[in-house]
């Protein structure tokens, strides 16, 4: 302990700064829960497998515990920072571009214009704003080689999960439409400082090279009233639905929406035309 009675003692259970951080106290209203544990930043950048040349794009890099080993590989890296402090320190750096800003407020279609190719982005996203992250970036998703993310357990397995799973939700329709998807690396809590009360998981997502077309408005809309009432059969969510927009078909709407696989939504939804 120390004796400088200039410096507080840490308080057990209060806020203390974060190991291996330079003194930097983790901000909960920034989802920071920094990575710590050494095998699985290296299992995690193992799986990104960064190479130079390749545009790659960091969101929430914090205090660098992925950022360092992938510029390392890629010798250039984006990174999007919203923590003041912390982006004060990542540009001190020259092998980093920081862009200080909050993420959803980033044009990821006009970074692979800047950069003249396709992007690979990665991140242990802020748990709070996930879902509309992975939102923000799937209109983009023609600009993208792949995404790596680290998420909340729970939220993987509903991106990965198939029809008739109890984790067969709107957000595995919404990404399973756009994306190959693939649980890559699971992340115990204790591998965080300070741990969150959950355990992680690392996805990674690789945009198809050629999905059905669809109005991404219209299919949003209409999965949401699929899943707005997921234990009762469809024709009380759908139906309405189908009928509002005067579509003929022959849709089954005896089953659940967890039953339904997700090329038959999307046939659904390009029914209706454009207006
Ligand atoms: N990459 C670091 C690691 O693995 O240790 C930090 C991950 S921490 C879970 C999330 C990071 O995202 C923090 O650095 C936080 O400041 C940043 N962040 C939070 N909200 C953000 C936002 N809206 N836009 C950009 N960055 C954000």
């Amino acid at each position: 302990m120390s004796l400088d009675p200039r410096k507080k003692p840490a308080r057990p259970g209060g806020k203390r700064p974060v190991q291996g951080g330079g003194g930097h106290v983790a901000r909960k209203r920034f989802g920071q829960n920094f990575l710590v544990d050494h095998g699985v930043i290296d299992e995690i950048v193992r799986a990104i497998a960064p190479r130079p040349g390749e545009s790659l794009v960091e969101i929430g890099p914090g205090l660098g515990a992925l950022t360092n080993p992938v510029v390392e590989r890629s010798e250039r890296l984006t990174v999007v920072e919203l923590d003041r402090d912390l982006a004060a320190r990542l540009r001190k750096r020259s092998e980093l571009n920081v862009i200080e800003s909050d993420v959803l407020k980033v044009d990821f279609a006009q970074l692979a214009t800047d950069a003249g190719q396709k992007l690979r982005i990665i991140g242990n996203l802020p748990y709070n704003i996930s879902s509309p992250i992975l939102f923000h970036l799937l209109p983009i998703a023609d600009h993208v080689v792949d995404q790596h993310f680290m998420l909340q357990k729970e939220v993987v397995d509903r991106m990965v999960a198939s029809p008739g799973n109890k984790d067969y939700s709107r957000l595995s329709v919404m990404l399973q439409w756009r994306y190959d998807m693939e649980n890559v690396v699971a992340v115990p809590p204790e591998s965080f400082d300070p741990p969150p009360k959950v355990d992680s998981a690392v996805v990674r997502m690789v945009p198809l090279p050629n999905p059905p077309q669809v109005d991404l408005a219209v299919f949003e809309k209409m999965v949401a009233v699929a899943f707005s009432q997921r234990r009762k059969i469809l024709r009380h969510t759908l139906g309405a639905w189908i009928t509002e927009h005067g579509l003929s078909t022959d849709f089954d709407l005896q089953r659940r929406a967890e039953e339904v696989p997700v090329a038959e939504y999307v046939a659904l939804a390009a029914m209706v035309k454009p207006g």
